[in-house]
């Protein structure tokens, strides 16, 4: 594990980490999807993605707040079982109903 995206990026994903990583391993599923995603596997740990936030939602994985600490587990199921990881998130942080009445 290496970088490791978080909660500011969630409902947020303005992707200007994505054209800053050099082994492009920022991801994102598909368009429903509410946060991008750093591959633990393929990510060399240069920290460019973390600077380029403009949220500061990315931390290297020791530097990950407690209160954050799912983002991690999420992060490595997005890669093994997607569905698990999205349904995960909304467990943790469900979706806003702001301007549902
Ligand atoms: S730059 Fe930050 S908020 Fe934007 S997609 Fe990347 S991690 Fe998410
Ligand atoms: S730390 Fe570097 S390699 Fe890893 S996701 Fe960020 S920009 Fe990409």
């Amino acid at each position: 594990m290496a970088y490791v995206i978080t909660q500011a990026c969630l409902d947020v994903k303005e992707r200007a980490c994505v054209s800053v990583c050099p082994v492009d391993c920022i991801y994102e599923g598909d368009e429903s999807d509410r946060m991008l995603f750093i591959h633990p596997e393929q990510c060399i740990n240069c920290g460019a993605c973390e600077m380029e936030c403009p949220h500061f939602a990315i931390y290297s994985e020791e530097d990950v707040p407690e209160k954050l600490r799912a983002f991690v587990t999420i992060q490595r199921l997005f890669f093994e079982e997607p569905a698990k990881a999205r349904e995960e998130l909304n467990r943790l942080y469900p979706r806003s109903s702001c301007g549902v009445l």
